[in-house]
């Protein structure tokens, strides 16, 4: 079997920051990285919730609303990927996500936690999304991070795969 191109990265070396998942046919997938995989506590799940109803709520009417694809958390709890169609940098999401966050810290409220709008509406934590908000929107502002670290996986055949 084909290793996954994400799980070469060297996730224990992996800091907080935006990184390029990928990029192709058309589309950028990026990795919005908000904490430091098996480091630090990952997002709560209900804090993790919260905060994509409001990311995706805001990527939704943003300026750049008619690429957005996807927005959703990763399994791991510690960030969230975001799709975009066509080419969009780096820097471009950057500014994105410290407008969201901005935005987001600005909400009394987390929109679609009705059981009709929400798989499981009681499991939101709207002060715990701020604190990861914050945090996240000063680590975007005082230290980023955006190159992977690669891992050398190596294959049954004894070839080595190092890609990301
Ligand atoms: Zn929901």
């Amino acid at each position: 079997m084909e290793v996954i191109q994400s799980f070469t990265i060297d996730h224990t070396r992996l800091l907080p920051g935006i990184y390029v998942s990928r990029q192709d046919n058309g589309f950028t997938t990026f990795d919005l990285r908000i904490t430091r995989p098996n480091h630090e506590p990952a997002v709560a799940p209900a804090a993790m919730h919260s905060m994509e109803h409001l990311m995706a709520t805001w990527f939704r009417n943003c300026e750049a609303k008619d690429d957005v694809v996807y927005v959703g958390p990763m399994g791991c709890l510690t960030g969230m990927y975001v799709v975009m169609r066509g080419t969009y940098s780096i820097d471009d999401m950057r500014r994105l996500t410290m407008e969201c966050l901005t935005w987001m810290l600005q909400q009394h409220e987390v929109p679609a936690t009705q059981p009709e709008t929400c798989g499981n509406y009681l499991l939101h934590d709207l002060p715990m999304c701020h604190w990861e908000a914050r945090r996240y929107l000063d680590r975007l502002t005082n230290d980023f991070h955006c190159e992977y670290q690669t891992l050398q996986v190596t294959l049954e055949d004894g070839k080595i795969f190092a890609d990301a």
